[in-house]
C-alpha cells in the first residue's frame, strides 16, 4: 500500500522550519473586535497598552494587516533546541480502532515545560529583553505557562515573577519547583503582596484563587514596578501569532507528502494552540483556496464556545485588564475543580471567537471521564502519556475516526497533542479509582454569570 510510504514521524529539516509567523487576521474579513479600555470603553491605544505590555508585542497585538511577521533569528535559534516538533502518523491508534481514517497528531510535549506554551514564552521574553526590561510578571493556573516562561526568562537572563493560583500552588508542588529551578519567584494567589490580592482575601477568606485573580495581581505588580511588563500565555492575538509556528510546521510536513487533511481538531482553553495549529489552514479557507473542517474541543465543565455568549468581558477578576470581545462565561465564572487546568479560563481568544461566530469553525464539549478514557486508550497504543488538556482533542479525534469506521470514509484527521501529563497523575489516579466526576453547569448557573457581563454599547 502506497500510504506505508508515509513515515511514523514526519520531521522537517532545519532549513524547512518557518522563518515568519502567519497572522490569520490579515485574511479575516471580519477582524476580531478591538480591546477596550475598561474605564472609558474606547479602543485601547498602543500607548495605553504599552504601560502593561512590551512595545513590540503591542504592535503585534494591534496588527490586523500583515500576513507574515518575521521570526527574529534569536527566537528561531531557540526554537531549534526543541523544534521542529514531530507530526506523527497514529498508525497504532488507527489499527487499534480498526478505522479507515488516517490520523496524524502534532506533538508539542517534547520540551521540559511539557507543552506548546514555550513557543510564545520565548517570543514574549525576547521582546521584553530587547526593550531593555528587567523582568516580566505573569499568572499560571495548572503551571505549564509559568514553567515555559521561567525557561525562556532564564535563557535570556530576565527576572520572572509568577502568581500561581493557590490551589495549584498547593496541589502541584513539583510544577512550582520546576519554575524555581529556572529561577522564577512563585507566589500563591491571592497573595498579600498586592492591593487586589488583599481585597480578594478580605472578601473571600480562605479562597483557593482563580486565574482571573492571579492575572489581576500580576498586572498590578508589572504596572507598579519600573522595568517590568506583564505577559500572558494564551487568549491574546500575539500569542496566537507565535503559536502559528505549530500550524506552519504541520502544513509543511503534510505538504511534503501531498497530504490534505479533511479535519483539524484541537483542545481550546484560551485558544492559543488551536489558533496556532489551524491558522495557515484557516488562511487557505478564508482566501477560498481550500476547505477544511475545524473543531475546537472544550470541557463540558467550562464550555465558553458551546454555551457562552459573544460579548465584551473582563479578562480578569480585578477588572484592570482591557475588555475583550469573546465567547465568555463571565469573568466571575469559577469552573468546578476539573482536571484539565489549562482549559479552565472563562473566555476565549477574540480571533477564534470571531471565526466561530462567522461559522468558519465548530466547537464541541466533552466530559472529563470520557476524556480520560481516550487519554488512557491513546497512551496504551501510542506510548505518549498525554496531558488532560490535550486529551480533549484525542477524545474527539477518536470519535471522528470511529464515525469513519461506520461510514467507511477514509478521512484524514489531524489533531494537536499539546503536551504531556506527568504532573497530572493525581487526576489519572482519580480516574483509575473511579472517583472522577463529570460536572456540567446548569443553565441557571451560567445565566447568573452572564447577567453580570459589562454593558457596552
Ligand atoms: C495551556 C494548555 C492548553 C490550553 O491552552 P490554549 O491556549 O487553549 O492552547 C492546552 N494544552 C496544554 C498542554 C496546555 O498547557
Amino acid at each position: 500500500m502506497s500510504e506505508n510510504k508515509i513515515p511514523y514521524k514526519i520531521y522537517l529539516e532545519e532549513d524547512e522550519m518557518p522563518k515568519a509567523w502567519y497572522n490569520v487576521r490579515a485574511d479575516m474579513k471580519n477582524k476580531p473586535a478591538p480591546l477596550l479600555n475598561p474605564g472609558t470603553h474606547q479602543p485601547m491605544t498602543a500607548e495605553e497598552l504599552e504601560g502593561v505590555f512590551c512595545a513590540d508585542l503591542v504592535a503585534q497585538e494591534l496588527d490586523n494587516d500583515n500576513a507574515y511577521i518575521e521570526i527574529p533569528q534569536e527566537i528561531r535559534d531557540f526554537y531549534k533546541m526543541y523544534r521542529p516538533s514531530p507530526l506523527v502518523r497514529a498508525y497504532c491508534l488507527e489499527e487499534k480502532l480498526q478505522t479507515p481514517a488516517k490520523i496524524y497528531y502534532k506533538f508539542e510535549g517534547n520540551n521540559t515545560s511539557g507543552s506548546h506554551k514555550l513557543n510564545s514564552a520565548i517570543a514574549q521574553a525576547y521582546y521584553a529583553k530587547k526593550q531593555g526590561l528587567k523582568g516580566v510578571t505573569t499568572e499560571t493556573g495548572a503551571g505549564q505557562w509559568g514553567t515555559a516562561l521561567s525557561m525562556a526568562c532564564s535563557y535570556l537572563g530576565l527576572d520572572c515573577k509568577v502568581f500561581m493560583v493557590k490551589v495549584s500552588y498547593e496541589q502541584k508542588p513539583f510544577r512550582r519547583e520546576v519554575m524555581r529551578t529556572y529561577g522564577a519567584s512563585v507566589t500563591p494567589s491571592p497573595s498579600m503582596d498586592t492591593e487586589i490580592g488583599k481585597k480578594i482575601n478580605a472578601e473571600h477568606p480562605g479562597t483557593s484563587g482563580s486565574l482571573g485573580c492571579a492575572i489581576s495581581e500580576a498586572v498590578e505588580v508589572a504596572v507598579k514596578n519600573p522595568g517590568y511588563r506583564y505577559v500572558l500565555g494564551s487568549v491574546l492575538n500575539q500569542v496566537l501569532l507565535h503559536q502559528s509556528v505549530i500550524g506552519l510546521e504541520t502544513k509543511a510536513a503534510l505538504d511534503k507528502y501531498g497530504i490534505k487533511p479533511d479535519m483539524i481538531i484541537g483542545c481550546a482553553g484560551g485558544g492559543s494552540n488551536l489558533g496556532g495549529l489551524i491558522s495557515p489552514f484557516m488562511g487557505e479557507k478564508l482566501r477560498g483556496e481550500a476547505d477544511y473542517e475545524f473543531i475546537a474541543v472544550e470541557p463540558a465543565s467550562c464550555p465558553s464556545f458551546t454555551r457562552g455568549v459573544f460579548a465584551y468581558d473582563f479578562a480578569d477578576t480585578g477588572m484592570v485588564c482591557p475588555l475583550a470581545k469573546m465567547y465568555t462565561l463571565g469573568s466571575d465564572f469559577i469552573p468546578s475543580a476539573n482536571h484539565a487546568g489549562g482549559l479552565r479560563y472563562h473566555g476565549m481568544s477574540p480571533i477564534l471567537s470571531q471565526l466561530y461566530d462567522d461559522g468558519l469553525m465548530k466547537a464541541v464539549s466533552v466530559e472529563q471521564t470520557k476524556v480520560f478514557e481516550a487519554a488512557e486508550q491513546f497512551a496504551r497504543v501510542e506510548g505518549i502519556l498525554p496531558a488532560p488538556e490535550s486529551s480533549h482533542a484525542i477524545r474527539v479525534a477518536i470519535d471522528e475516526a470511529l464515525k469513519c469506521k461506520e461510514t467507511g470514509e477514509e478521512k484524514t484527521i489531524v489533531f494537536g497533542l499539546t503536551g504531556t501529563g506527568y504532573f497530572d497523575m493525581v487526576a489519572y489516579e482519580k480516574f483509575h479509582n473511579g472517583e472522577m466526576e463529570d460536572y456540567i453547569p446548569t443553565d441557571e448557573e451560567l445565566a447568573k454569570y452572564a447577567a453580570k457581563l459589562p454593558k457596552i454599547d
